[in-house]
């Protein structure tokens, strides 16, 4: 099936677990933060916000996305093709590139960063506090790490990046 798309044959077959355990945990950090920062607006905000982080991170976008992925039951950059393979049936790789999974995931990732960084810098304006201050200074760190920095690294070593439209490599 792989032989209908052209793949990036230097491209590593399986990461490191140390790469994978840090993704995820950047990954965890990144949903904590971003509760946080939409609790401080409101506690409601703060449970809508950590419910569609975690089903779209961890089930609707490992299903729309990675089931069509070549690391589909591989151990990629973060392992969720691994984990999509423990929760939902194998794709056809030739549909990844147009799936709705490939053309709504910048939309969630966008939401997951710029909704709780907006409402914490509303909140700041309302009422400064060092304990937002510390939260904003973190959550604009982690964002930028793990939407720029780890992923054009993580990219760069992908044997998808040559049909993956978000590759930043
Ligand atoms: S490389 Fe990306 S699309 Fe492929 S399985 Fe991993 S997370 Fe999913």
């Amino acid at each position: 099936m792989e032989n209908h798309v052209k793949l990036y044959n230097p491209g590593v077959e399986a990461y490191p677990k140390t790469e994978i355990f840090l993704s995820n945990i950047l990954m965890i950090l990144w949903i904590a933060l971003g509760t946080i920062a939409c609790w401080l607006m409101h506690p409601l905000i703060g449970w809508l916000y950590f419910a569609f982080a975690t089903k779209m991170v961890f089930l609707v976008l490992r299903k729309m996305v990675c089931t069509n992925c070549y690391y589909y039951a591989k151990w990629c950059s973060t392992g969720w093709g691994k984990l999509s393979c423990a929760f939902f049936k194998k794709g056809k790789i030739e549909n990844f590139k147009t799936s709705t999974g490939i053309k709504i995931a910048p939309v969630a990732y966008g939401l997951l960063a710029l909704v709780p960084l907006t409402l914490l810098m509303i909140s700041l304006i309302q009422q400064y506090t060092t304990f937002k201050l510390a939260v904003l200074a973190l959550l604009l760190s982690v964002s930028v790490y793990c939407g720029a920095i780890s992923r054009k690294k993580a990219c760069a070593d992908c044997k998808m990046n040559t049909i993956c439209p978000g590759s930043a490599a």
